[in-house]
């Protein structure tokens, strides 16, 4: 059996610190590197080796997981000269839990399993708070024995653990995730601005319809903090934008016709422009003018 104790985790944001203070919770030996240092602060007091570089944070490890923007983020740190790839010791398992694409995840599947590495694609759903209270969904995608073997890095982090299918599969999972939610977003957002429109109280209308056939997390969690005027990002309307982009573009590949969540991608590219892009998604309903 395999024994997993040297972990080196990269991108130590929203999502990242948590998930990293999970594994050193959970005894796991944590090495972390993010590219701002400050955002690591808490976890090195606490115990954390800082690396300077990704290739310093990948070296000697067991596991090597990553969390962090973009797919062009993950790109660097998987594919760039002195990476992951470069870095990681032969046998080593690399888990990107970024929301990325999943043609790049199928690219850093072969790059790995040329080097004798064990790449899985591993993104996960429940928000800022699935991330704090270790209750993420993490979906899974890649080789299913390397899926078995990382059981205990994901039971650290996560409550529903899915294996998805062959490299990519956990990434066409998410976009899945998020095409649900861009259209649900969006439809919680204009029925509120059919009640501002029409001349209804929108608490009044939000009272009597959130808890009936129309409730969903996107109307109690993400719109209700808009409505109360708090827009402090738990996921930011920038990566959403990201998300929806990779959805659209992947569905062009895969031949689906998503007219409404080309919708919202719009939608969101224009908040965007008008500087909201750090914001949390709730901030859509700015767009339909409710805020
Ligand atoms: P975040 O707070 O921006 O965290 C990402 C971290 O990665 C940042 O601290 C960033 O550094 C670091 N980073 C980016 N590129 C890097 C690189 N090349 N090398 C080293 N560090 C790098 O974002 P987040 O909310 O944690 O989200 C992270 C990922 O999870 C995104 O793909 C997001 O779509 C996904 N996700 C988020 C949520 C959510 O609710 N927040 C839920 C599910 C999935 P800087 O500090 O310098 O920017």
């Amino acid at each position: 059996m395999t024994t997993l104790k040297k972990v080196g985790f990269i991108g130590t944001g929203i999502m990242g610190a948590a998930m990293a203070g999970h594994l050193m919770d959970a005894g796991f030996d944590v090495s972390v590197y993010n590219r701002t240092k400050s955002k690591a602060q808490a976890l090195i007091e606490r115990g954390a080796k800082w690396c300077d570089t990704v290739g310093e944070c990948a070296k000697g490890q067991d596991v090597v997981i990553t969390i962090v923007g973009y797919p062009k983020d993950v790109e660097q740190v998987y594919l760039g000269a002195g990476g992951i790839i470069d870095s990681a010791k032969a046998g080593a398992y690399l888990v990107d839990m970024t929301t990325s694409s999943p043609i790049l995840a199928e690219k850093i599947f072969a790059s790995a399993q040329a080097k004798s590495l064990h790449a899985v694609d591993a993104p996960v759903t429940g928000g800022d708070v699935g991330a704090r209270n270790a209750t993420l969904t993490i979906l899974v995608g890649g080789a299913e024995d390397d899926f078995n073997t990382l059981q205990p890095i994901f039971t650290a982090m996560g409550k529903n653990i899915v294996y998805e299918g062959s490299a990519g599969a956990g990434q066409k999972t998410k976009a899945c995730n998020q095409i649900a939610i861009a259209g649900t977003l969006a439809g919680v957002c204009e029925a509120f601005a059919y009640a501002k429109a029409s001349g209804l109280d929108v608490e009044k209308v939000y009272s009597a319809i959130a808890t009936g056939a129309a409730g969903s997390f996107q109307m109690t969690n993400v719109a209700r903090k808009g409505l109360d005027g708090n827009f402090n990002p738990g996921f930011m309307l920038k990566h959403f934008g990201k998300d929806l982009a990779i959805g659209t573009e992947t569905a062009t590949a895969y031949g689906a016709s998503l007219p409404i969540l080309a919708m919202v991608l719009h939608e969101i590219r224009k908040l965007e422009a008008a500087g909201n892009g750090d914001l949390g998604t709730q901030a859509l309903l700015k767009y339909y003018g409710v805020k």
